[in-house]
């Protein structure tokens, strides 16, 4: 498959501009593909140029632009040649398309617990075509209708509001413009927690073997909801975009959240099986805010190319941590997060594990994990005497020890586990000073971490 470059996609923009898609899925036929039917109105500032559409089917059935057959073979790769274009344009393609195992495009899973089948589309980065015929870059923006064929049971859930049309269809409301890499579906018995806020439709949504988890924090998380919310549209003064506001916590999402406009996504790890620490709390509200950020940040106005989507993720982060603090109880997000976020950055930036001896005998028990060995034999850093510890010293430090939380446990529950009480004044001083030396850091050690991390952000 052939990826899009950054002068093809200006070129393409130059051209081109989408009016609206209108998306056809039936997911009743078998495990394997479903079926899709792409109408897609664009016009053309050069009449009598050429472009192409990306798809990637299992099978390309038929297309037909304006009124005139597109011989399926000639689509190479992902890309469909467009001949002959008018100033207004209609393309249908009809399409079976494969189901996605791995997180990209349409995500099929079945519940182990229940047998229960489940589905969640992922179109980021360009996985959209994995759906459906699509122009497949985020400037070309365009308004999304969608209908969806499933088993009776189900319940669909998307970007726009879904309503049953009978016999297991179910309708989709028109979207305002957005890129393709936002478009989403959630389909599946699932369980639903729906409530309203201002007018606007509020759900949480989860598979029904999680359903006590949903109930047990549906309360704190729509508490949440409610107060980022309101927050967000006194600081930007600009009215929440879309008709209703969706957050599924679905099965094996590589991401920890998408910000699909007007239905977020979340991994279902989630809702917690258990009691869990009051930071594990903040994590979950901070993807919270920083997702419904996007709302506004990233998906209202959305980057023309994939280098600027630094600024979308970093300004989510931003208003993420400060609207937690400001609007919910989580008052210390900002200093957690910042630890947290430092502690991350350093671990990122040590050097490799060191390579297995060769002659190390075979049935040898494997190390310990690396913070245990670390503490091991060590006095823990929170009873110390506080003076400035060197870059070597900070790496050993436990990144996920509870010291450095205001928010979290009154005694050390790092690697160390000394079980000492933490005063309020030395965590501050733990994190202050990790940040401080964090701000230190080389350009080319920022490249180093930036290369090794490999996080996924929604
Ligand atoms: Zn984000």
């Amino acid at each position: 498959m052939t990826a899009l470059t950054y002068e093809e996609a200006r070129e393409r923009s130059r051209l081109i501009d989408v009016l609206g898609y209108h998306v056809e899925l039936d997911v009743t036929g078998g495990d394997d593909v479903f079926g899709s039917v792409t109408v897609v109105r664009f016009g053309c500032r050069e009449p009598g140029a050429a472009t192409f559409i990306e798809i990637r089917p299992a099978r390309l059935r038929r297309a037909v632009l304006n009124g005139q057959d597109v011989d399926p073979a000639a689509l190479a790769g992902n890309r469909l040649p467009l001949a002959s274009l008018h100033a207004a344009n209609e393309l249908r393609v009809e399409a079976d398309m494969p189901y996605s195992r791995t997180g990209a495009g349409l995500h099929r899973f079945t519940d182990a617990a229940d047998g229960e089948t489940y589905l969640a589309l992922h179109s980021g980065l360009d996985n959209a075509q994995r759906v459906f015929a699509a122009f497949d870059q985020p400037d070309l923006k365009a308004a999304i209708t969608a209908a969806v064929t499933v088993p009776g049971s189900w319940t669909v859930i998307g970007n726009g509001l879904a309503h049953p049309a009978g016999d297991g269809r179910w309708e989709l409301a028109a979207t305002p413009p957005i890129s393709t890499y936002l478009f989403t579906l959630v389909a599946g018995p699932y369980h639903s927690v729906r409530t309203e806020h201002h007018g606007i439709p509020f759900g949480l949504h989860a598979r029904r073997s999680l359903a006590g988890h949903l109930g047990r924090d549906a309360a704190e998380i729509l508490d949440i909801t409610r107060a980022c919310f309101d927050r967000y549209r006194e600081i930007f003064t600009e009215p929440y975009p879309y008709d209703s506001y969706d957050q599924a916590f679905v099965p094996e999402l590589e991401s920890g959240a998408v910000e699909n406009p007007g239905c977020v996504t979340f991994r279902d790890e989630f809702l917690f099986p258990s009691e869990v620490t009051q930071a594990e709390r903040q994590t979950r509200g901070m993807v919270i805010a920083h997702e419904m950020a996007h709302m506004w940040f990233g998906d209202l106005v959305t980057m023309r190319w994939w280098n600027d989507v630094w600024l979308s993720e970093s300004f989510a982060t931003y208003m993420g941590f400060q609207v937690l603090a400001e609007a919910t109880g989580f008052t210390g997000a900002w200093i957690r997060g910042s630890a947290g976020r430092s502690c991350s950055g350093w671990r990122c930036s040590a050097p490799p594990a060191e390579p297995r001896s060769s002659t190390t005998p075979a049935g040898t028990p494997p190390r310990p994990a690396s913070s245990a060995r670390r503490a091991a034999g060590r006095p823990c850093p929170s009873q110390q005497p506080s003076r400035p510890p060197g870059r070597h010293a900070v790496r050993r430090w436990p990144a996920r020890c509870a010291g450095f939380s205001p928010t979290g446990s009154r005694t050390c529950a790092g690697p160390w586990r000394c079980g000492q009480p933490v005063s309020p004044s030395r965590r501050a001083a733990l994190c202050l000073r990790i940040l401080g030396r964090t701000s230190g850091l080389t350009s080319s050690s920022s490249k180093s971490r930036s290369q090794r991390s490999g996080v996924s952000s929604g």
